[in-house]
């Protein structure tokens, strides 16, 4: 854990706060199984030998089973052909005990990402990334919320931080991550409430001039850049709520997109690294995974 014992920031406590939402989803998995007999189950798809993919899928895994679902891992070669592996992803469209489906990225450089991607049926497509889904989300009427910015929005809602009428300025614009979060964030409402939207949101990227100017001024400063430390407190208000979204390696430490120490000293509340959006992520793929197994007995 990152030293807080020099920080002023209230740190927004990533593990409790999905060690809390999987209580509850513990709960719903309970009483949706007794009520129809079906288990939710994640199926992960795993190609090639990526260490730090390995643990990624291990932990969802160990997470499923935690809030009492299924998890199945299928490991394909690291020279899986892009056919291969979409025969994967139709097998897992068609089977009935498959609630959620989820390729884990990266995918080694031989495969066609976005033609795997977009053969997940919308309704197992627990990660959000595809476009069926990606469009819900721009219209304001999504059917899953992608993982980490949904994270990111629980994090501030279970910490009473709301963003509706606040300036919130999101740095880096991936699928993944900044557009997503910056497409909720402007809706009129969001699951949680019309609390946690109407946010006005910045989206900054490596082609944003005076980068500093603009996170000055955001009440919210959400860091999605995949660099070590960037952002500095010279680029933060005083009292500002700043989400690290960030996992970097460096060396044999995980840092975040945020200078922790110095940034600590100015913010009102900041999420630390490891132990803050993190844990949300693995958290949502669940409670996404628990949407798609109602989904699909709404439609059988
Ligand atoms: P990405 O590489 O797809 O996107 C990074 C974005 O940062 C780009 O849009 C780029 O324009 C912007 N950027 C890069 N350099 C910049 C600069 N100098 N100034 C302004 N903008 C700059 O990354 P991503 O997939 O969105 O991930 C971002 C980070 O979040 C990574 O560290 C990744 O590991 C982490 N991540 C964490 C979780 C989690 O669960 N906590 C989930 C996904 C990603």
């Amino acid at each position: 854990m990152p030293n807080s014992t020099q920080t002023t920031a209230r740190i927004l406590d990533g593990k409790a706060i999905a060690k809390e939402i999987q209580k509850e989803l513990k709960v719903d998995v309970t009483k949706f199984t007794k009520e129809t007999g079906i288990v939710p189950k994640l199926a992960a798809v795993l190609v090639g030998e990526d260490p730090a993919s390995q643990v990624y899928v291990r932990n969802k895994q160990l997470a499923c089973e935690r809030v009492g679902m299924l998890s199945e891992l299928h490991r394909l070669p690291s020279d899986t052909t892009t056919e291969t592996l979409l025969g994967w992803v139709q097998r897992l469209n068609a089977d009935s005990a498959t609630s959620g489906i989820l390729v884990q990225l990266p995918v080694p450089k031989q495969i066609e990402e976005l033609r795997v991607l977009d053969a997940i049926d919308w309704r197992k497509d627990v990660d959000a990334f595809h476009p069926y889904n990606v469009g819900l989300l721009s219209q304001g009427r999504p059917r899953f919320l992608p993982c980490t910015p949904y994270g990111v929005v629980q994090i501030l809602y279970r910490s009473q931080l709301p963003t509706s009428g606040k300036k919130v300025c999101v740095i880096g614009r991936s699928d993944i991550v900044g557009k997503p979060l910056a497409s909720m964030l402007v809706q009129r409402t969001s699951p949680l409430g019309p609390e946690w939207a109407n946010a006005t949101v910045t989206i900054c990227h490596s082609r944003t001039p005076n980068l500093a100017d603009v996170t000055r001024d955001a009440d919210i400063l959400v860091a999605a850049i995949g660099q070590p430390e960037f952002v500095r407190a010279a680029m933060v208000k005083p009292g500002a709520t700043v989400i690290d979204v960030g996992i970097n390696r460096v060396g044999d430490r995980l840092v975040g997109d945020v200078a922790f120490a110095e940034v600590a000293q100015v913010a009102g509340a900041i999420t630390p690294v490891p132990g803050g959006v993190g844990p949300l992520t693995v958290t949502m793929l669940l409670s996404n995974t628990m949407i798609a197994a109602r989904l699909q007995l709404e439609q059988n």
